[in-house]
């Protein structure tokens, strides 16, 4: 079996409602898919997170590298191809676009083999993952937190035990808006605040020691990707753990943040630090310092569909009776994409979600919504 075509799909699609989070309105959802395409008749897909155009350029950039090749050497081409831009590359786009091919090549393997990709990175340790929703954005609406109220109840009525509020308004508003949800959702339900990197190490220490009684899951993105400093600074003052990683790629760039010690939870996308085969590598890594590993996860069902892959094969962390299990970051931001990609969605029951059994991904991807949403 050759590959022969290594195709993308830019998706675009307009919001009913645009909302924000700390940097930016959105008011449409895009995604970009590859596909690789075998002689055989065989193709797998995989998903970028990021700027779709411009990692579409870095996806065409390595297509070459494949054309012709087996697509079975996952290992060999995830080094070619980072080598092949090492020297201008190691984090953004260049390991994002390497991540949507990735998670293809898993995908086409296991579709020649009939078997989920779960199973030939050496599980399942787990059939299920409980999920966290991620919601609780701002809309262009006077009271937030009539509306932020009204959405926590909704999550919590649709059973999720735990969920995520976008922070980043300024520390006087967002303490005013983390009280407001604890008070809403009662103290059973796990309660995590996302500011996006909003916040200099100063007012994430203020907005910390201020919501310290709410029993806060975790404080993710405090500050600055690059704020090293600042997310040591936040660990040591506060006792709500620190979470991070989404804008962090690779071994190496994961490997500062265990040897620092920086957060609590790490949170690599598997669609952007390198994909399943890099991350399953971050993963044990991070078992290894000890440090929790709960995948970022922000695009369509091919996205969610990588994400339970690996979570099905995370180590427990440490093992026991009553082990800690890694959560699923289930978007419930309106994304018209999401679900039509997949010709079956992948749901939630009572805040569980099953990993996929079919084989590769476990999903089959709709090409009719492909044509549909397509932006290129
Ligand atoms: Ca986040």
């Amino acid at each position: 079996m050759r590959i022969t075509e290594v195709k993308t799909y830019v998706l675009s699609a307009d919001l009913a409602t645009p909302f924000a989070y700390s940097q930016g309105w959105y008011d449409r959802r895009m995604a970009l898919i590859v596909e690789v395409v075998t002689d055989q008749g065989i193709s797998g897909f995989g998903e970028c997170y990021g700027p779709p155009r411009p990692n579409r350029g870095v996806v065409e950039a390595y297509a070459p590298l494949l054309i012709g090749e087996s697509p079975f050497a996952i290992e060999r081409h995830w080094e070619r191809l980072y080598n092949h831009l090492r020297d201008h590359g190691r984090k953004g786009l260049a390991v994002q676009a390497l991540s949507g091919i990735d998670i293809a090549l898993w995908d086409l393997k296991g579709r020649a083999l009939g078997s989920p990709i779960h199973s030939l990175m050496g599980g399942p340790l787990r059939t299920r993952v409980q999920a966290y929703a991620t919601g609780l954005y701002r809309r262009r609406r006077d009271n937030h937190e009539a509306y932020l109220r009204e959405e926590a109840a909704s999550y919590a009525a649709d059973g999720f035990t735990a969920m995520k509020l976008k922070t980043g308004w300024g520390v006087a508003e967002d303490v005013a808006l983390t009280r407001a949800l604890r008070d809403e959702i009662g103290p059973a339900i796990g309660l995590m605040v996302d500011a996006n990197h909003a916040y200099d190490a100063a007012d994430a220490i203020a907005y910390a020691r201020a919501v310290e009684d709410l029993d806060i899951a975790w404080f993710e993105e405090p500050v600055a990707p690059e704020d090293h400093e600042g997310y040591r600074e936040l660990k040591a003052a506060t006792r709500i753990p620190v979470a991070g990683g989404e804008c962090e790629f690779t071994r190496w760039g994961f490997r500062r943040f265990l040897t620092e010690r920086l957060v609590h939870v790490l949170q690599p996308d598997t669609c952007s630090a390198g994909g399943l085969s890099e991350c399953k590598k971050i993963a044990d890594m991070a078992a290894a310092f000890g440090v929790r590993y709960v995948p970022h996860c922000w695009g369509t069902g091919i996205a969610r569909a990588a994400a339970l892959q690996l979570l099905a094969v995370l180590p427990h962390n440490p093992p026991g009776l009553c082990a800690t299990e890694p959560l699923l970051e289930f978007d419930m931001s309106e994304h018209p994409i999401r679900d039509a990609v997949t010709t079956v969605p992948i749901v939630q029951r009572d805040g569980w979600v099953d990993v996929p059994t079919g084989p590769g991904l476990g999903i089959e991807v709709d090409r009719a919504a492909l044509e549909r949403f397509r932006a290129d």
